[in-house]
């Protein structure tokens, strides 16, 4: 019984439909790991040996395997489910930003992508795509997805 096909085809399987939607492809994941599950479940009870790259799995150790596999999927739903920071659209007329928005109105349309602070906002290029971008300043540092890419991308720290 050979195990590295079904893996190899329910991994790239899993990677197109992550591609599409990381959530989706976080529940592919459990849905690919109970099926193997299952499958070796089944190998086992007609008592026939699954083999992991020419290298014959005892029960346990396949039932480790899928139990890691179990723990890596959770990880992927909870870092899918995670909310990227939606960047706050700006607020035109408002008092505070009208000083900020007129001294950058000034500045050179071709300075546009680099980093710069307005008020508690920090606006940046995105580094995929160059669409400008605006992110709280508590977000320095932190690695957020491109809202019009998707991209992950770092957050300038100017501080
Ligand atoms: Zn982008």
């Amino acid at each position: 019984m050979i195990f590295n096909p079904v893996i190899i085809v329910a991994i790239i399987v899993q990677s197109w439909v992550a591609k599409a939607s990381r959530v989706a492809g976080a529940i592919m994941g459990f849905l690919i790991t109970t099926g193997i599950f299952l499958w070796g479940l089944a190998v086992y009870g007609s008592h026939n040996q699954i083999m992991f790259f020419g290298i014959p799995l005892s029960q346990p150790v396949f039932v480790i395997l899928c139990l890691v596999w179990y723990v890596f999927d959770t990880f992927s739903l909870i870092a899918a489910l995670k909310p990227v920071p939606v960047a706050a659209p700006p607020v035109p007329g408002t008092p505070a930003a009208t000083t900020d928005a007129a001294t950058q109105a000034a500045l050179p349309a071709t300075d546009s992508t680099a980093p710069r602070v307005d008020g508690d906002t920090i606006n940046f290029g995105c580094t995929e795509c160059g669409k400008p971008i605006s992110f709280k300043k508590r977000h320095a540092g932190l690695v957020i997805r491109c809202p019009e890419c998707n991209e992950r991308v770092i957050v300038p720290d100017l501080s």
